[in-house]
């Protein structure tokens, strides 16, 4: 009964140390960056009002939401929601989060490729994140090897979600330092402190395809061996 705490958990552990090094990461580097003022002194808020004008965007809105690193673009909605902290913010973290959020606004005008496919996956992704494990568990109990294989098919598409967010998470990171700097909201000198809280955002991403990638071959060794009791 206890079969998911077996040893394939060995299999997961890069991930975790992977994950608990991307949290610390991402939580030291902006601590670090939130109280460094940008020179220009502007807003989250009024660069991302900017950087949209700036790209011919004039049908996404921008709000305030709770919490905090809650910041995201709805593309559905149009509307980019930014945390109090980035929102009112004038520090290089609050420009950097601001702009990476407008770079996914962008990409959604565009219609950038790797965001298009990525969307088409999303109802994919979240019914495998709730039925995949469900499924598997039933299977290997009551020894199904049709739930099996579902769940592991299920499985595979939330992996090839997570695969498919690294080019649309590091591509609007690249275009957020692009735009700050174009349009002089960050002076160059600013350019690698944006940088810097980017690629620890970026790492969580890493760190949470990693752990999908490893879950997936873990469920694969289970399930090889639950066939092999047949
Ligand atoms: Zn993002």
């Amino acid at each position: 009964m206890f079969w998911y705490w077996d040893s394939t958990y060995i299999i997961l552990i890069p991930a975790i140390l992977l994950s608990i090094y991307a949290q610390s990461k991402i939580q030291s580097t902006y601590n670090r960056f939130k109280n460094v003022r940008s020179i220009k002194n502007f807003t989250g808020y009024e660069a991302a009002q900017k950087l949209l004008l700036k790209n011919g965007i004039n049908d996404v809105s921008i709000q305030v939401t709770g919490g905090m690193l809650t910041d995201h673009y709805d593309p559905r909605k149009k509307v980019l929601r930014l945390s109090n902290d980035i929102y009112y913010g004038t520090s290089v973290a609050s420009l950097g989060v601001a702009a990476h959020e407008v770079g996914h606004a962008i990409q959604h005008a565009k219609g950038y490729m790797p965001l298009k496919i990525r969307n088409i996956l999303v109802p994919v992704a979240s019914f495998g994140s709730k039925f995949s494990w469900i499924l598997l568990f039933l299977g290997l109990i009551v020894g199904n090897e049709t739930f099996v294989t579902f769940g592991i098919y299920l499985f595979t598409g939330i992996v090839l979600f997570q695969i498919l967010t690294l080019p649309v998470e590091f591509n609007a990171s690249s275009r957020a330092v692009y735009e700050l700097a174009e349009t002089g909201i960050i002076i160059d000198e600013e350019k690698t402190s944006v940088k810097k809280v980017l690629n620890a955002a970026a790492l969580t991403y890493v760190a949470a395809t990693l752990m999908s990638v490893l879950q997936l071959l873990r469920l694969l060794a289970l399930t090889g061996r639950f066939r092999d009791r047949d």
